[in-house]
């Protein structure tokens, strides 16, 4: 925390800073609350109040009802309960048809991976040049023996945002359950899961200002996959583990605080996005990944290739000059190889090499995208010069 006060803190889509009114209620859960929520005594009566209320909160904040949530570990296990827990569920009646897209988080696309590798079969549906998923590719892709579609609410990449009121109409229509990633979206953009046609929905408290390794996830009433963590009777009998009680305490701190001042949020965001958009877009050999219309796009997301100029030594001279971004190298699996995402929207590996993702959060202002863009100024041509590839 003290060295992001010295940084300009542009990688919000990795993860944000926990909230002060959530770290504030998450000491009071650690200092206070002594009991399990599982204990029949006072002082684990009043644990399981601070998980109740938690539950309470995160339910009113996507407009779902305390029943439909379930808390787990982190955004990453919510996906792979969802994906799996439907996939064994519906393998017992001969349906082992999986519907996905090729620009997934990988804690959907390596737990798609591990349902092949049991014989499941998953369809991956392309995207096109901004990251869209067609509806009627999904429609199209839709068979008898479909268990599950799932596409997730905004890619954490390139900003995009799913149509996802229209896949889930078709879901519906063909009586299939979808599930969507929101991970990014939750906390960004508004959300009412009773409106959309979803019957489940991953979140994770560490992208909206909440701590890290804590997630859920909303099951519609009526839905039932399969439980993922076994054990005890926690999350009424649905996923295994003693709660996180701090954690859940501080999620949903965090949900609220996010839920309550969106408007305000979603704009102030939008102000830095649209200024860096608008500034790299005047400098020479830039293409912006990702929609160009502010509505569709993740109002916090920018990401752009600089012809030559490599994302990771782009990357190390922002860092020396106090910026914090992201290149759109999978950097999280130690590799360098480009990008699904960018390999998938039709970008060649030299221009998905030459990738940035800039990401801005609550506490950036906009200083800190003039800062950034007087930055890139200075190190694009610097990266460049140095590259056998550079043609200015
Ligand atoms: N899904 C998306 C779209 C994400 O961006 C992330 C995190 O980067 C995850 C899932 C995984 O969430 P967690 O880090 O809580 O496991």
């Amino acid at each position: 925390m003290e060295n992001m006060e010295k940084v300009v803190y542009l990688d919000n889509a990795a993860t944000t800073a926990c909230a002060p009114e959530a770290l504030e209620m998450m000491v009071k859960a650690l200092s206070g609350a002594c009991g399990n929520p599982s204990s029949h005594y006072s002082v684990g009566y009043e644990a399981k109040e601070l998980v109740d209320t938690g539950r309470a909160q995160v339910a009113k904040a996507i407009n779902a009802t305390p029943a439909e949530i379930f808390f787990t570990s982190c955004g990453s296990e919510a996906d792979n309960w969802a994906i799996k827990g439907t996939a064994h569920k519906f393998a017992k009646q001969g349906k082992k048809h999986l519907i996905t897209s090729c620009i997934e988080h990988h804690a959907v696309l390596h737990s798609m991976q591990a349902l092949e590798r049991e014989g499941f079969e998953v369809t991956y549906l392309p995207v096109d040049a901004e990251g869209f998923v067609s509806p009627a590719d999904v429609e199209a892709a839709i068979r008898p023996d479909t268990a599950l579609v799932t596409i997730m609410f905004a890619n954490n990449e390139i900003g995009t945002i799913e149509p996802i009121e229209e896949i889930g109409a078709v879901c519906r229509k063909h009586g299939v359950w979808f599930h969507t990633d929101a991970v990014q979206a939750v906390g960004a953009v508004p959300i009412d899961c009773h409106a959309l046609p979803v019957d489940m929905l991953s979140l994770s408290a560490h992208k909206f200002n909440g701590p890290k390794g804590v997630g859920a996830l909303y099951i519609r009433r009526g839905v039932m996959p399969l439980n993922f963590l076994d054990g005890g009777a926690q999350e009424r009998g649905r996923r295994a583990g003693t709660e996180n009680l701090a954690g859940i305490v501080g999620l949903a701190t965090a949900l609220e605080a996010a839920v309550n001042s969106l408007d305000e949020k979603r704009a102030r965001l939008a102000r830095m996005r649209d200024y860096v958009l608008e500034h790299i877009q005047k400098m020479p050999q830039v293409k912006v990944n990702g929609p160009l219309d502010g509505s569709k796009r993740l109002p916090n997301n920018v990401n752009a290739s600089f012809t030559a100029a490599e994302g990771e030594s782009l990357l190390l001279m922002l860092d020396m000059r106090g910026v914090c971004a992201s290149s759109g190298s999978a950097c999280a699996s130690g590799s360098l190889d480009p990008s699904h995402v960018l390999l998938s929207i039709g970008l060649p590996h030299e221009i998905a090499h030459c990738s940035l993702r800039i990401s801005f959060g609550v506490q950036n202002t906009m200083d800190d995208a003039k800062a950034v863009c007087d930055a890139l100024d200075e190190v694009v041509p610097a990266v460049r010069q140095r590259s056998p590839l550079w043609r200015a």
